[in-house]
């Protein structure tokens, strides 16, 4: 086992990783950025290194930056988190090629994954159905009409990419077209410097149901069950529950051995999950795979008992998997809400600023994951969640009772937060029925 990580990442996950190598008695090197020197994940770590500015670009994406950290801590493995290089098929080489071990996937798996358009061509060769869309990347405005007649609308334009609900844009008729195309492109180049763009078939009121991977490095792959995403805005997940509500035990044994096959198809190392959308009629579309662990993966170690951080540092480390498939069982059920730094008043708008103070839920079955403290400064810098509230009951009635119950003994002072719109969700029938899909949101709070 490793006898120190360094931890590629900042806020609520960062501390997450940190939790479990101190219970799993490994050191931590914590990285930040000059904005981030009092963050809890610098306080935390056992050793932590400026890496520069605050600028993502100039410290939690400085690869140079992070390698030499590494070897100057002799830290002998990176844990990237989510979002920042946690994606990025070149950082985990540059690990690779340093001798310093990636806790994730082989840079050849993010190579292959990380790219929809490549993910999908890879997906329909293993078999995996994908969402019907374009053969391959829409180049060209033209491009664009034909294949967008070809598919029938309506059609959803998406950068290959993409990634965090960006660049995505859906299009009824054929008279909006060239000006979505023309503007989710340019929204790609900026936010990830590629405008490759696609096309798919728009799945109209489907779940977002996607399944955990575990995959160790001797062949070895199970699932853990599948998440319901379905509570977004503008793409973007919002509520997370796990198991989902509309699941069977048969269409999670079918969709799970697919997303086992997936995996297995590309010789996947380590934690990912496989996005599916399962529509009205019960059928379910491959979407994307994320290559890394994921901001709502909590939820599913309630359900299983399977600490998923821990296992992919046993994984990293060379471990086989100690469970099969069958050593999974499902209990109880989770729900997670995303506390944001945002007013829901003012279109989401992100509310940086100072937590005057902050008063967490407790009590059985509760569970806070964030890096935020009294007197914390949350910066503009990066992105605005400050943490997740996640329950765990018997059933899910008992979840939505206790997360109602959480949302209301949470009080952050000093900057908006969603904790109201979240308790709204939690008593609105259409979700407490489980009548709901991605397009709840913008359904039921359109005065929003
Ligand atoms: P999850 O799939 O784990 O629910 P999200 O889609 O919410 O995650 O993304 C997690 C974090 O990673 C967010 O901060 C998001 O902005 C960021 N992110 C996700 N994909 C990318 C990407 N391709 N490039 C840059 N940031 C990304
Ligand atoms: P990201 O990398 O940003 O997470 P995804 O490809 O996972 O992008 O899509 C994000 C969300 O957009 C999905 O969870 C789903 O709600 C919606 N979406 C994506 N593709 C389609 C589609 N073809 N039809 C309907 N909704 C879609
Ligand atoms: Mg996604």
């Amino acid at each position: 086992m490793f006898k120190k990580i360094l931890i590629a990442n900042r806020g609520e996950i960062a501390v997450r990783i940190i939790r479990a190598c101190n219970e799993m008695g490994i050191q931590t090197v914590a990285v930040y950025s000059d904005i981030d020197k009092d963050a809890l994940h610098t306080q935390m770590a056992d050793e932590a290194i400026c890496i520069g500015p605050a600028k993502s670009k100039d410290s939690y994406l400085n690869m140079q930056n992070i390698l030499s950290a590494t070897v100057l801590t002799g830290a002998e493995a990176i844990h990237p988190g989510y979002g920042f290089l946690s994606e990025n098929s070149k950082f985990a080489q540059m690990c690779e090629e340093c001798n310093i071990k990636y806790i994730g996937p082989s840079s050849e798996n993010i190579d292959n994954m990380g790219n929809k358009l490549k993910a999908r061509e890879i997906m329909i060769k293993a078999w995996v159905p994908v969402v019907p869309g374009s053969d391959g990347e829409i180049a060209t405005q033209e491009d664009a009409i034909s294949s967008a007649e070809k598919i029938g609308y309506p059609v959803m334009i998406k950068a290959s990419a993409g990634g965090g609900g960006r660049g995505i844009r859906v299009v009824k008729k054929v008279e909006d077209l060239i000006l979505a195309y023309n503007t989710a492109k340019a929204e790609s180049k900026t936010a990830f410097g590629d405008d490759t763009m696609y096309m798919e078939k728009f799945i109209e009121e489907p779940r977002h149901i996607e399944f955990q991977i575990l995959a160790d490095e001797h062949g070895n792959v199970i699932h853990l069950g599948e998440r319901d995403c379905s509570v977004q805005r503008r793409n973007q997940k919002v509520i997370e529950e796990a198991p989902g509500y509309s699941m069977t035990q048969e269409l999670r044994k079918q969709m799970g051995e697919v997303a086992v096959k997936a995996a297995s198809s590309i010789n996947y190392k380590n934690a990912g999950t496989i996005e599916f959308l399962l529509d009205k009629y019960g059928k379910y579309y491959f979407m994307e795979m994320n290559t890394r662990i994921q901001v709502e993966h909590p939820i599913t170690e309630m359900i299983t008992g399977v600490d998923l951080v821990k296992a992919q540092i046993r994984i990293a480390s060379g471990e086989l998997l100690s469970y099969k498939q069958e050593d999974i069982k499902i209990e109880g059920h989770a729900i997670e809400c995303r506390i944001n730094a945002e007013n829901p008043n003012k279109n989401f708008m992100p509310c940086p600023g100072v937590i005057k103070s902050i008063h967490l839920p407790g009590g059985y079955g509760i569970r806070i994951d964030s890096a935020a403290y009294q007197g914390y400064k949350i910066p503009h810098t990066y992105d605005s969640m400050i943490g997740k509230l996640i329950v765990f009951g018997k059933d899910r009635e008992e979840a939505i009772r206790k997360m109602r119950r959480a949302l209301r003994e949470f009080i952050i002072e000093g900057v908006d937060t969603n904790i109201d719109f979240q308790f709204k969700i939690l008593n609105n029938q259409n979700f407490i029925n489980g009548n709901f899909d991605t397009s709840f949101i913008n359904k039921e709070f359109q005065n929003l």
